[in-house]
């Protein structure tokens, strides 16, 4: 694997970090993703293999007992989603590679990788604008809306041990910021 290879956007949800990250796939075409696993259902526009690879619970137990998972969470009760192990060794064949994942994943990939993963913490200018974001999105029914914002003060208190915190305030600024960062830290 080269050195430097790995840049992990992480973000309490609702922050805007898959926004930000499909903004930065598509300002460095070298750049690939890597597609998590997860048992959460798939929302109306998302596709399996491109957005995640959707598995049943019984499949992706499996594939924690065969170590396919280079790092796997319960991000929600009953809700597992993990870096595929496989999906990263392939794409860092083809460049440096992204990954949208929560606080404690990016901080476990932190610790495996050391210096040749650079993670950036994508911040809500506050917690009321966060909740607004999620409500309006309307992808999320009364209970998983509860459950992100519950996680929201657990995930913001790991901001200062990431590498860098981009504010998302206004969203081209942020992605200009994002983008500057990993330029910098891949040597692009
Ligand atoms: P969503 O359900 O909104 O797509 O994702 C919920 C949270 O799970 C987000 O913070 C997302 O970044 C995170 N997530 C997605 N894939 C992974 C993964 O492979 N590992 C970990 N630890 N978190 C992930």
């Amino acid at each position: 694997m080269p050195d430097h290879s790995i840049v992990v956007l992480t973000a309490p949800s609702g922050a805007g970090k898959t926004t930000i990250a499909h903004r930065v796939l598509d300002a460095l075409p070298a750049m690939q993703f890597s597609v998590s696993a997860t048992t959460r259902p798939p929302r109306p526009d998302e596709t399996d293999g491109v957005d995640y690879h959707f598995l049943s619970t019984e499949k992706f137990q499996a594939r924690i007992e065969a170590g396919d998972l280079l790092e796997y969470q319960e991000v929600y009760p009953g809700r597992y989603y993990g870096t595929l192990r496989s999906e990263v060794e392939a794409k860092t064949e083809e460049g440096p590679v992204l990954l949208d994942i929560d606080v404690n994943g990016a901080l476990n990939v932190k610790r495996i990788f050391g210096d040749d993963a650079l993670v950036l913490f994508i911040a809500p200018p506050s917690l009321e604008e966060l909740q607004r974001r999620l409500e309006s999105r309307g992808t999320e029914d009364v209970k998983s809306l509860q459950a992100r914002l519950d996680r929201v003060e657990q995930e913001m208190e790991k901001a200062e041990v990431c590498d860098a915190v981009v504010v998302n305030d206004d969203l081209d600024a942020a992605v200009e910021e994002t983008l500057t960062r990993t330029r910098q830290f891949l040597d692009l």
